[in-house]
């Protein structure tokens, strides 16, 4: 038929990687992990808690002379990305589908190289990062489109019932799913946050039962409605579960 099939087209662009370095730099923990962490720390004392208009000459010169200096290396590690994303692309898109039960919402997803490893994505634009000195981009890269094509079809219905925190916390536990379906297409495992370990088992054990992501989404969002009530199912495994959780 007339419709393309999805692909990732891949692009360096040092402006949004030295964004990607100043909120680095000025992130707080998050899900237990800490992103200003694998900032070097004369950077993120350069940065942290400035003005983006005032540091990033700074990094973009910093960066400039990285990428220079390592020029062959930056090329051959994102042609060995591409290569390695290429094979297991189509496979990856129609599992995506299968699972969601939802077509690829578009047939373009644009991927901008970093050269930290943190790998924000924009859901309104269709791109994401990936590290590129990752051993395992394909599994970020199959991560970040699973949060793109959730937020497509899902976001707007859950944020009904959902707030914030409990909509973020959703969409990351989720992608323990590429563990469990894609295990033939990926290499590597999906490894998610700290902070979400439980909520990660719950839905594993859910899937498990019932292949369903409608299905799916409705219970987590249940066992969230009894999070929400601690005192009437007083389980200690789910109250101690919300203390572990940093709210950003
Ligand atoms: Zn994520």
């Amino acid at each position: 038929m007339g419709s393309k099939k999805p692909k990732v087209i891949f692009k360096i662009n040092l402006y949004r990687d030295a964004w990607n370095y100043y909120c680095a730099a000025n992130s707080n923990p998050k899900w237990g992990y800490d992103f200003s962490k694998i900032i070097k720390p004369e950077i993120v004392k350069k940065v942290r808690r400035k003005k983006w208009e005032k540091t990033r000459n700074y990094l973009y010169k910093m960066l400039r002379k990285g990428y220079s200096i390592d020029k062959k290396k930056m090329n051959s590690n994102l042609k060995s990305i591409k290569s390695s994303w290429k094979k297991v692309e189509e496979k990856y898109f129609q599992k995506l589908e299968k699972i969601t039960k939802k077509k690829i919402y578009t047939n373009k997803f644009h991927c901008y190289i970093t050269t930290i490893g943190r790998c924000p994505y924009n859901q309104k634009e269709n791109w994401f990062m990936v590290n590129i000195f990752s051993n395992d981009a394909s599994t970020t890269i199959a991560h970040e489109l699973m949060h793109l094509q959730f937020y497509h079809y899902f976001e707007k219905e859950i944020r009904k019932t959902l707030n914030e925190k409990q909509f973020q916390d959703l969409k990351e536990a989720l992608t323990i799913l590429l563990n469990m379906e894609f295990k033939g297409i990926l290499k590597e495992k999906d490894k998610g946050y700290p902070g979400h370990k439980k909520l990660r088992n719950f839905i594993e054990k859910e899937w498990k039962k019932r292949k369903d992501f409608d299905v799916l989404i409705e219970k987590y969002i249940n066992y969230r409605d009894i999070l929400r009530h601690p005192k009437g199912c007083g389980f200690l495994l789910r109250s101690r579960h919300s203390k572990t959780q940093t709210v950003p």
